[in-house]
């Protein structure tokens, strides 16, 4: 059995949806961001905090875990350097919690959501994993330091883990049944599905003065069904001991600006958008583009959704409006 911590989040419950075609899957989730309907009901739901050792132990000692993937975290930088104390809580804090009842419990096998902001402001045209990791805001850091406190428990306690830097997760599923969720929601596809639905007069760019061909910021757009698909493949190469540790950045190669994912979007919606040009947003880089070669070599994974239809199924998913918890 696998348990997946933040399973009823937006990453989380996509893999939740795929990992239950092959596994016995229990999800671990408060809901403070997440949302019960969107797990998968094969699953197990226990909902209960990450930072409760005794719910934790109970878990353990109820299911017979083999492996923990770990998606509950905060993950918005703005929100990161106004509350650190939060992000250093519950991203670090409450991550070690889960470390230690895993050890306590004999269970070996790790897999992390890591990110893009791990890097700071990398100066290359393709970010790959040997770049250094300077990160310049909170949530990069509290990212950064379970990264190492992994390396440290593999070397200690015989941890095997997969840390997997994501780049910008965005689509939701082909059945349109799950997709993103957040409230408030600040990531720039989803805002700009809900502008050209309505429910927003208007999309801001900020900065239009990036060292960018069109001097709005570049990145990396992954679908999230294929985050999912790079999970399940270091899922099984670490309980299959293919692996014992390994990091991996999962992107799509392509970086596309703030201006070219607006023309997307009203390409495939068929709707104009009203745009609003503001000042740069703090603790934005310039330009986010990775290789993902390692796990392609290493696990055979390569994105297999561009930009397109990662926004065909995003628009899908936003038309169909979410209902509820
Ligand atoms: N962005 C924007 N307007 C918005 C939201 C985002 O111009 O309303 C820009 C943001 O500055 C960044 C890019 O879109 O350059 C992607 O931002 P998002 O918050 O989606 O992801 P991040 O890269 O911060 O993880």
């Amino acid at each position: 059995m696998i348990l997946v911590v933040g399973g009823a989040g937006y990453i989380g419950s996509h893999l939740v949806k795929e990992l239950v075609e092959t596994k016995e899957v229990v999800v671990l989730d408060n809901l403070s961001t997440g949302h019960r309907s969107l797990v998968d009901r094969r699953a197990h739901f226990v909902e209960g905090d990450l930072g409760d050792k005794a719910v934790l132990d109970k878990l353990f000692s109820n299911y017979p875990i083999e492996a923990v993937m770990h998606f509950a975290a905060n993950s918005l930088v703005g929100e990161s350097v106004q509350h650190p104390y939060k992000y250093y809580q519950n991203n670090v804090a409450n991550t070690l919690t889960l470390l230690h009842s895993m050890i306590d419990h004999g269970v070996k096998n790790f897999i992390f959501s890591s990110t893009a902001a791990t890097y700071g402001i990398p100066n290359v045209e393709l970010i790959d994993e040997q770049q250094p990791t300077q990160p310049i805001n909170p949530y990069g850091r509290s990212k950064l330091m379970v990264e190492q406190i992994l390396s440290d428990f593999a070397d200690a306690y015989d941890l095997h883990y997969v840390v997997l830097r994501y780049f910008n997760a965005a689509g939701a599923h082909e059945s349109a049944e799950i997709g993103e969720a957040h409230d408030p929601e600040t990531h720039l596809i989803p805002i700009i599905l809900q502008h050209l639905l309505g429910q927003r007069p208007k999309i801001s760019v900020f900065g239009t003065d990036y060292d960018t061909p069109d001097g709005t910021c570049i990145r990396d757009y992954i679908h999230v069904t294929d985050l999912a698909r790079a999970h399940i493949l270091a899922l099984n190469a670490l309980l299959s001991g293919e692996k014992k540790s390994a990091t991996y950045n999962l992107g799509n190669g392509k970086g596309y600006s703030v201006k070219e994912v607006i023309d997307t979007c009203e390409r495939v919606t068929g709707r104009k958008a009203v745009i609003e040009y503001t000042d740069r947003r703090p603790g934005d880089p310039a330009r986010l583009v990775a290789t993902s070669e390692k796990i392609y070599h290493e696990l055979g994974w390569k994105a297999e959704y561009g930009l397109e239809e990662i926004i065909a199924s995003a628009w899908k998913w936003h038309k169909k409006g979410f209902i509820g918890k």
